[in-house]
């Protein structure tokens, strides 16, 4: 997750600085600090505070009150400002790369063609030494993360050794997993650690390869599953609802169980409405109720064979009363929203809302009165 604060001005700041918020002297002034020792500080004023003449500086920054002792950032010549990893969220991740080998047609984060890894990895290599040593879930995300090679292996490696006691949860295609030799790569990190969500998006290869754009994708994502799997690494396997995923839902569950028994837990996952999915609305969009049948069905059937499944990403007053609890608060805090029609449902508490990030919500959301 790489979240924008704002952008100021900055004096004396030569190049980009990744630095810990080492203190907080009131909502107007924050001290931050890198592994190196730079020292940086943030103002929500504009003019410089003489105390802070010949100091690194950046001006007006306008959420101060919403950072937080412990928050890392990336600071900017330019005065922009981002929050790298927030010490109040469960949904932090190193983003690796914007760069991907699929092309998914509902991709919420468009993949770029410029080479961006070595810039990513030196920051978050970083930003793994100054995130707290007691932080419980790390995830790791892109574009690709498989891309990095045997930078990634590093970069993992160096995750669990800084980070012993992070649970890590890495979103990848998986389609480099095709290739035994690579597999190889990860032998000797800690597998308990670290659980592998993959994408997959119906039980027949064409559906899967048009949804990514990508020819042969099914074959390499199964072959990259099985791989995984013969390795003893934990799994997730994740499908996107919409229209070209929903009809052979029940079809995908019993294709899971018949052939990937060794995945861990298996995640249906509403729909964002953002990135590529706007332009291409007309192929995906379907109303969440107009699936329920079949996401009941599905759900209910790998329950029933013993199979973690859960539901992300969709509210609960979208969902049948008998798959209700298998819907999970997995929307980003700061991605998360609930709306008017909220107001008085008597699930508010136990709803994870809907994806503010969304240029259009569901016309069903309507608070439940039980
Ligand atoms: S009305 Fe709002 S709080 Fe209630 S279930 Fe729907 S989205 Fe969730």
């Amino acid at each position: 997750m790489i979240d924008l604060v704002c952008l100021g001005k900055a004096f004396d700041l030569q190049k980009e600085i990744v630095a810990k918020i080492t203190g907080i002297e009131d909502s107007r002034v924050v001290n931050c600090k890198s592994l190196n020792g730079d020292l940086v500080f943030l103002q929500s004023d504009t003019s410089i505070n003489p105390d802070l003449a010949n100091q690194k500086v950046v001006v007006g920054q306008k959420f101060l009150d919403q950072l937080y002792l412990g928050d890392v950032l990336l600071l900017k010549p330019n005065g922009f400002v981002r929050i790298l990893f927030r010490v109040k969220s469960n949904h932090n991740s190193l983003f690796v790369t914007e760069m991907c080998n699929s092309n998914c047609l509902m991709c919420s984060q468009p993949p770029k063609n410029a080479d961006d890894i070595d810039y990513h990895y030196t920051i978050n290599e970083q930003l793994i030494n100054l995130i707290p040593k007691s932080t419980k879930f790390l995830g790791i995300t892109g574009g690709e993360p498989l891309l990095l090679e045997s930078k990634f292996v590093k970069l993992l490696d160096d995750c669990q050794n800084l980070l012993p006691e992070t649970h890590i949860h890495v979103l990848t295609n998986g389609r480099y997993f095709a290739w035994p030799k690579f597999v190889e790569l990860f032998n000797g990190i800690d597998k308990e650690r670290i659980v592998f969500g993959i994408p997959l998006y119906s039980d027949f290869d064409e559906n899967h390869d048009f949804i990514v754009q990508a020819k042969n994708a099914f074959n390499q994502t199964i072959l990259g599953l099985h791989n995984l799997g013969r390795n003893e690494f934990r799994i997730e396997i994740r499908c996107v609802l919409h229209k070209l995923t929903f009809e052979r839902l029940p079809r995908l569950a019993e294709y899971i169980y018949s052939n990937l028994p060794f995945v861990e837990h298996i995640a249906f996952m509403g729909l964002e409405y953002t990135g590529y999915t706007p332009y291409n609305s007309k192929l995906l969009w379907i109303e969440p109720h107009a699936y329920s049948t079949e996401l009941e069905q599905s759900v209910l059937f790998l329950n029933s064979v013993g199979i973690n499944v859960s539901i992300y990403n969709i509210p609960l007053c979208l969902l049948t009363p008998s798959t209700r609890k298998f819907a999970r608060n997995s929307i980003s805090d700061w991605k998360k929203e609930y709306l008017e029609e909220c107001i008085g449902c008597s699930h508010l508490n136990d709803c994870g809302g809907v994806f503010g990030t969304s240029k259009i919500q569901s016309a069903y959301i309507k608070a439940i009165i039980d």
